[in-house]
């Protein structure tokens, strides 16, 4: 197989009580599973794709095979994604940003509460599944969304941060409460690694 499920980095219920042990588990060991295999699908049929790292394929998805564009932009989008997900949360996390990042979100919305308050209200109004994200560009953060698995790779931004709003990350627990889902998320990030992810945006 070109492509394989990253084992998750934690506990199913280390996230506890902000995301709960049934939904981690469907969430990685189901969902994100199938993204991989119906990538790897796509890499059976042109073995070349497999050449490449998802993350290359989604920055340049008009370099695909037609016959399968659109399983490599949503499967491609769904492993990159979620590999990206579950390691910008810890066990313990959240808390008051920190670093680099921290700075940043001061000077380009200026308080941590103002951020969160608008990457909330912005990721909430999110019609379907989709994501929330914070990107880099033109040299200051911005907050966007995607429809389904659409990556920030794809229109040129390194996603430095970004949250799952497809019903399967939260509905077992918060049922139609996206908001309170997204307000208990912030309980969950792994700042370390967003500033990593910050660092490398700011570079490439
Ligand atoms: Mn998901």
């Amino acid at each position: 197989m070109a492509f394989e499920l990253p084992p998750l980095p934690y506990d199913y219920a280390a996230l506890e009580p902000h995301i709960d042990e049934a939904t981690m588990k469907l969430h990685h060991d189901k969902h994100h599973q199938t993204y991989v295999t119906n990538l790897n699908g796509a890499v059976e049929k042109h073995p070349d794709l497999g050449k490449k790292t998802p993350e290359e394929l989604l920055k340049d998805l008009d370099s695909v095979p037609e016959d399968v564009r659109t399983v490599v932009r949503n499967n491609g989008g769904g492993h990159v994604n979620h590999t990206m997900f579950w390691q910008i949360m810890k066990p313990s996390g959240g808390g008051e940003p920190t670093g680099n990042i921290a700075s940043q979100i001061t000077t380009d919305f200026g308080s941590f509460d103002d951020f969160k308050k608008t990457f909330n209200e912005t990721t909430a109004k999110q019609f379907g599944a989709g994501w929330g994200w914070l990107v880099w560009k033109g040299g200051k953060l911005t907050i966007l969304t995607t429809p389904n698995q659409d990556s920030p790779l794809s229109q040129g931004l390194y996603p430095i941060l970004g949250n799952d709003v497809w019903e399967h990350a939260y509905y077992l627990k918060y049922q139609n409460k996206r908001i309170d889902y997204l307000a208990a998320w912030w309980n969950t990030v792994n700042w370390e690694e967003v500033n990593k992810r910050f660092d490398h945006a700011q570079k490439s």
